[in-house]
């Protein structure tokens, strides 16, 4: 790892730009009938097609040219309307027809944005350049045989979606969160898994620093092979302080092609700019322009699922939940879909975040489940909100004996569970007061100093009240009738 002075690193701006791209979760290929299936037996999911024998023809995957128009639709982005199909031509033994089908100059989909977080915590727009479909090359593995180089071509021809963003990201938190957005809106939108490890979202890190206040970018280096958030940051630190370091000491920065090395935390050449390949991007003969209607888009829009965005502007301002409570709700779309039911049966959002946040979300960390198989449901959650709201029950005992029970009885109801535990406050006037007045009968010469004005003795009279009551006396009422009592 090259250190440079922090005064060094301070004279340098950083700009990046990403290209993501995300396996598409449709279940056939881009343009074949075979299974789009991770961890298949290897080349099983491999017909005549897939491998490019001569006189197979592609067909079109309908659910991909969806899958890309809601991605399109979900970053505010301009969708092409006629568009065609390229081959990308290169040798390479993953890549069995010896070209990949793609989109060269009519993308899908152009000028979007998406807004992350800076290192300040403020908004950000970071511009979308384009998005296209490709397919994707089969998998080389180089480790699992000491001579030879293996080839698993399931992976041939999975559609893709590459998503190219302006560059526009200027720090290592922004690159970051770039990323991360873009990993929760594919999971959101269910058009990709977004598993870094598995490699169904990858990311090619494009880097370049210039002096700050300089007008013109400096020259920039891709850099692949990242697997995790933190290693997409990890690389693209790297790769900055080595464009620094370089041109401290009087060098230039060559335009390559580079790979990380997560073990060292270090980039190093894969190619240069004069090996670059030439793709010789030609239409693609076998398939025809696509023609996208009103009617297409129209049918995509109205099953769109909720953005994270969405909910998070409707958590702040309709619900009036806090910004932090908002983030933590939509961090993952399963979570923010059952907080949605809760809402719809509940007027009480803050009471319903607070559940979902914090005993729902610790009974799912430690059993390790997730909360598709949480065994209440949304409304018999709302229920439980009911019953508290009511003052039926109180908030403590609902934590601690209601929701205990309604985890192990699913589909009962909080309150039959609490009225035949019987949890019920009580509520009863003449009863409470009974109870208040044996209270204070234990403690004469204490409500004599109460009404010296030592006030501060409510809280004991409150707590024997409890102990009397099994702790069922109803808080609010109890303290009522005790001030009225004492007043006396
Ligand atoms: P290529 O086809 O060579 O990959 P593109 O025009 O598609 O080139 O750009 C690739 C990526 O590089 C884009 O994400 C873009 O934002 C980014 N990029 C372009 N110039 C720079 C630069 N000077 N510094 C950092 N990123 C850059
Ligand atoms: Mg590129």
């Amino acid at each position: 790892m090259i250190e440079e002075r922090k005064e060094i690193l301070d004279k340098y701006q950083l700009v990046v730009g990403l290209e993501v791209h995300a396996q598409q979760l449709t279940k056939s290929k881009a343009y074949a009938g075979d299974k789009n299936e991770y961890g298949s037996l290897p080349n099983s999911n491999t017909s005549p097609l897939t491998l490019g024998h001569p006189g197979t023809l592609p067909r079109f995957n309908r659910k991909v040219v969806d899958y890309a128009i809601r991605i399109g639709l979900a970053t505010g982005c301009e969708l092409t309307r006629e568009m065609n199909f390229a081959r990308k031509n290169y040798f390479y033994a993953d890549l069995p027809k010896g070209y990949q089908i793609t989109q060269d100059t009519t993308p899908i989909c152009t000028g979007g944005e998406v807004y992350v977080k800076d290192e300040n915590g403020q908004d950000k727009r970071i511009g979308i350049t384009r998005i296209h479909i490709e397919e994707d090359a089969g998998k080389s593995i180089h480790d699992q045989d000491p001579y030879n180089t293996l080839v698993d071509l399931n992976r041939a021809g999975v559609p893709l979606l590459e998503i190219v963003s302006e560059p526009d990201i200027r720090s290592l938190e922004e690159a970051y969160n770039y990323l991360a957005e873009i990993r929760r809106l594919v999971r959101y939108l269910d058009i990709c898994d977004g598993n870094m490890e598995e490699g169904s979202l990858r990311c090619d890190a494009n880097v370049s620093v210039m002096l700050k206040g300089a007008t013109e970018f400096g020259n920039r280096c891709e850099v692949k092979n990242m697997n995790s958030l933190r290693n997409v940051q990890r690389a693209i630190e790297h790769e900055m302080k080595r464009q620094i370091h370089i041109l401290e000491n009087g060098g230039k920065i060559d335009q390559e092609t580079r790979s990380f090395d997560a073990i060292t935390g270090t980039t190093f050449t894969l190619r240069s700019k004069e090996d670059a390949h030439d793709y010789r991007y030609f239409p693609e003969p076998d398939l025809q322009p696509l023609v996208l209607h009103d009617q297409d888009i129209e049918t995509v829009k109205k099953a769109m699922p909720p953005l994270p965005r969405e909910l998070y502007n409707k958590y702040t301002e309709k619900l009036g939940l806090s910004e932090y409570d908002a983030n933590v709700l939509i961090d993952s779309k399963p979570i923010a879909l059952y907080f949605e039911e809760l809402t719809a049966h509940t007027k009480n959002y803050k009471a319903a975040a607070n559940w979902v946040m914090g005993e729902i979300k610790s009974y799912l960390n430690q059993t390790a489940t997730s909360i598709e198989k949480f065994p209440i449901k949304p409304t018999e959650m709302a229920g439980l909100i009911a019953i508290i709201d009511e003052d039926l029950i109180s908030n403590s005992i609902a934590t601690q004996q209601v929701f205990p029970k309604m985890l192990e009885n699913p589909g009962r109801s909080a309150k039959e569970i609490a009225e035949s535990e019987n949890l019920l406050q009580q509520s009863d006037d003449t009863w409470l007061k009974g109870i208040a007045e044996e209270a204070l009968a234990a403690f004469p010469d204490k409500v004599q100093a109460y009404k010296n004005g030592n006030k501060g003795l409510l809280g004991l009279f409150m707590g024997e009240i409890m102990k009397k009551s099994d702790r069922k006396a109803n808080p609010k009422m109890a303290s009522e009738i005790l001030r009225k009592l004492l007043e006396e």
